[in-house]
C-alpha cells in the first residue's frame, strides 16, 4: 500500500500517520522526493480497509498495490486453470462453445435445439430450469422437469450440460442433473449461495453482476475458491451503462483484463450482453478475437414463440454460419474449435 502525503503536511500529522500504520501492523518506509513524500506500507492484509488511512489529516491518497483477492489472482497461481468436463477442457487452447435455449420449455424444444447445437460443434448444452426473471409474472422455468429434459437431451447428443442454480436449497437437486452449475448475474453477490456452491466439487460458471466491476467479480470468485471449489470459470455477460441501444453493454475488454489479473477461464455471453439477435453474431466474433476461453450463445429454432429471450436467440442457420467464422478466428489467434 502506498500513502501519498499532502505537500504541506506538518511533522505532527506525519507522526500520527506513521503511528497509525504501525498500530495496524505495517512496516513503514518513507520516500521523499523534491516536492512529494510517500510512505510505503508493507504487509497489507486482504481485508484491510484503506479508508482508515485515507481519512487521516495530511493524507492525499492511499493506493492499494496488492489485490484484495488472493486465490483468484494470477500472482497466486501463474498457470491457467483448466477445467475438465467429460472430454472437454475449458481454459486450454480450445475455445469451447456453450449453446442452447434460454429456458428449457418442453421435450420437443430442447431435443430439437440440442441436435442443432451439437451438429454445429457446441460441446455444452445450456438451458435454464430455474429462471431468474425480472418480472415475477414471467415464465419461471420448468423446475425439475426441465433439469431432466436438459440431461436427457445432453446425453442423447453427447453434450455436457449447464444450468442455473438460484438458491442454496436447490444445489442438491440441480447437482443430480447438471455438469456445470451456473450462478446468474443477479446472484453474483449472493454470499450464502457462493459459499454453498464453493463446498461442491462440480465446475461452476460465475456470471458478472449487472453493476459489478471486474474486481467485484473476482472477490465473488474468491468466495467460491476459498470454500474449496477450484473448478471455477467466470462469465462476461454485459453490464448496465447509460447506453440504451443494447440490453447491456458488452465489456469485451474485461476478457484480457481478467486474463491478466486471474488464472480463471473467461466465458463470454454475447446473447445477454446485447439482447438483440443481430448484435449477437458480431459480438460473438469480437469476444473470440479478444481471447475468450469459451462463448455461451442462446439458440432457438422458433424464437418467435420462445418463452424467454426469443429476440436474442440466434437461428439455427445463423449458428452454423457463426461456428464456421469462429473456427477461422480461433485459428488466426493460435487457438482452435474442434
Ligand atoms: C442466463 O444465462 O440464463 C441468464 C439468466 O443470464 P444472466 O444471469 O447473465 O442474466
Ligand atoms: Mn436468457
Amino acid at each position: 500500500m502506498v500513502v501519498v502525503l499532502e505537500r504541506n503536511i506538518t511533522d505532527e500529522q506525519l507522526e500520527n500517520i506513521i503511528s497509525h500504520l504501525e498500530k495496524y501492523g505495517f512496516n513503514v518506509h518513507r520516500s521523499s522526493g523534491l516536492a512529494q513524500t510517500v510512505l510505503g506500507a508493507i504487509g497489507v492484509k486482504p481485508d484491510f480497509d484503506i479508508r482508515k488511512i485515507k481519512i487521516l489529516d495530511g493524507v492525499a491518497d492511499v493506493i492499494r498495490v496488492t489485490e484484495p483477492y488472493k486465490l483468484a489472482s494470477r500472482s497466486y497461481k501463474t498457470e491457467n486453470t483448466e477445467i475438465k468436463i467429460k472430454d472437454t477442457v475449458i481454459g486450454g487452447n480450445e475455445v469451447i462453445i456453450i449453446a442452447g435455449p434460454c429456458s428449457v420449455e418442453n421435450e420437443e424444444q430442447v431435443f430439437t435445439i440440442a441436435e442443432i447445437v451439437s451438429k454445429g460443434g457446441a460441446k455444452i448444452l445450456r438451458g435454464g430450469a430455474f429462471k431468474p426473471r425480472t418480472s415475477p409474472y414471467a415464465f419461471q422455468g420448468l423446475g425439475e422437469e426441465g433439469l431432466k429434459l436438459l440431461r436427457q437431451a445432453g446425453d442423447k447428443f453427447n453434450l455436457a450440460v449447464i444450468t442455473e442454480v438460484l438458491e442454496p436449497a436447490q444445489i442438491e437437486l440441480v447437482d443430480q442433473y447438471t455438469d456445470i452449475f451456473q450462478i446468474g448475474a443477479r446472484n453474483m453477490q449472493n454470499y450464502p449461495l457462493l459459499r454453498e456452491i464453493g463446498k461442491t466439487t462440480k465446475p461452476v460458471l460465475l456470471k458478472r453482476g449487472l453493476s459489478a466491476t471486474v474486481d467485484d467479480l473476482l472477490m465473488s470468485a474468491e468466495y467460491i475458491l476459498s470454500n474449496g471449489n477450484s473448478n471455477l470459470m467466470l462469465c462476461e455477460r454485459g453490464i448496465r451503462t447509460f447506453e440504451t441501444n443494447t440490453r447491456n453493454t458488452f465489456d469485451i475488454s474485461s476478457i484480457p483484463v481478467i486474463h491478466k489479473k486471474s488464472h480463471l477461464p473467461v466465458i463470454a455471453d454475447p446473447s445477454h450482453a446485447t439482447g438483440l439477435r443481430d448484435k449477437v453474431i458480431p459480438m460473438a466474433r469480437a469476444a473470440a478475437a479478444a481471447g475468450a476461453d469459451g462463448l455461451m450463445i442462446e439458440v432457438h429454432h422458433d424464437p418467435e414463440n420462445a418463452l424467454s429471450d426469443g429476440p436474442q436467440a440466434i437461428l439455427p442457420d445463423e449458428f452454423y454460419e457463426l461456428m464456421k467464422q469462429l473456427k477461422l478466428i480461433a485459428e488466426i489467434i493460435g487457438r482452435k474449435i474442434d
